[in-house]
């Protein structure tokens, strides 16, 4: 990977229309919290990011079906001194016996699913130091993944 100081925000602005295009193709609306264009850079690969970014967007959509609502925050947390970037679908939710397997390669509930998303997304993230965290219960799930920061 080629690292370097990247801003999350502007690795997000270019993949834009990527997520727009598959949000309109699914009737879904996405929304965007607390994106503040001064934050903190972090080391990373802008190619592989996005990469991470376009899988959590897809399979948030993917849940939804058609319709729904996706959030996409990204988050300073300040005490930590990490980026918190979070993508929120109000799909139906990961079911407790699919929780522990959905970062294995190959694992998949999709009829034309590869299962290689998550398992991807993850390596990403441990590359650029960084971790990946899924929130889910009955309804909607939330993916986080923290990256340690560049403090100025
Ligand atoms: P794929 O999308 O090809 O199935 P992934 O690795 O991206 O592979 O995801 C693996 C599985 O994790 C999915 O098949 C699905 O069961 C589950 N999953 C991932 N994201 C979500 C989500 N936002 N809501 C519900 N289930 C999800
Ligand atoms: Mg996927």
């Amino acid at each position: 990977a080629r690292m370097y100081p990247v801003q999350v925000i502007d690795v997000l602005q270019e993949l834009l229309p990527l997520i727009e295009n598959e949000a309109i193709l699914h009737n879904t609306e996405v929304r965007y919290e607390e994106l503040e264009d001064d934050l903190p850079k972090i080391m990373a690969d802008g190619e592989l990011l996005k990469q991470v970014f376009l899988n959590l967007c897809k399979n948030g959509i993917e849940a939804m079906g058609d319709g729904g609502v996706l959030t996409i925050r990204i988050r300073w947390l300040k005490e930590e001194e990490q980026l918190g970037i979070e993508v929120a679908d109000v799909g139906p939710g990961i079911p407790t016996y699919a929780l522990e397997k959905i970062f294995d390669p190959f694992f998949t509930t999709k009829e034309t699913g590869t299962g290689l998303g998550l398992s991807v997304c993850q390596r990403i993230v441990h590359d650029m130091g960084g971790t990946i965290h899924v929130s889910s219960g009955d309804w909607g799930t939330t993916f986080t993944v923290l990256i340690p920061a560049l403090v100025k």
